[in-house]
């Protein structure tokens, strides 16, 4: 499921495609390292054990995606800029599922401060235009998970972003 739904990404991947090609193999590694979103049951517990973690560490241990950001972990990158990069979600939950994240560490939504909204507008506009890169012209679901009760997996803020399919309401 996850695979196919994988391979109708990429066929989604137009102009990127020559970009990626040469990842895809090292991609293809990274098949078993979920990282965001497995089944729901996974989810939860991996959410309540990076909460434990994060604490531990006052939420500036590196996470996965620190690795993706200083390229020690290969990632099927959508777009890049000085402030935020996109890249698929390794375990796609929809046709088109992938995640706009800050180079800037900033662990939880929660944590935001009024320093943070021209950066989080840049992420939510670099939302807007890969999904529009990516065809969703049908719509989507722009998802920020935080803390335990959000299921938070990894301590980096994330935009999830699916499409693709209808989703429903309310989320679980
Ligand atoms: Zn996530």
């Amino acid at each position: 499921m996850a695979c196919s739904a994988l391979r109708t990404g990429y066929r989604h991947l137009g102009a990127a495609r020559s970009v990626v090609q040469g990842k895809r193999d090292m991609w293809k590694l990274l098949g078993k390292a979920r990282y965001c979103t497995a089944s729901n049951g996974d989810e939860v517990d991996r959410a309540k054990q990076a909460t434990v973690e994060s604490s531990r560490f006052r939420n500036k241990k590196p996470t996965i995606f620190s690795k993706i950001i200083d390229g020690t972990l290969p990632a099927d990158i959508l777009y890049e800029d000085s402030k935020c990069l996109a890249f698929r979600d390794v375990n796609p939950q929809a046709p088109v599922h992938f995640l706009v994240i800050p180079r800037f560490l900033l662990p939880r939504i929660s944590q935001a401060t009024s320093e943070h909204v021209q950066l989080l507008g840049h992420l939510l506009l670099v939302a807007r235009n890969v999904a529009e890169q990516q065809g969703l012209t049908d719509g989507y679901r722009v998802v920020i998970n935080d803390g335990v009760h959000g299921s938070q997996s990894v301590y980096h803020l994330h935009v999830h972003v699916l499409g693709g399919r209808q989703m429903s309401w309310p989320p679980g």
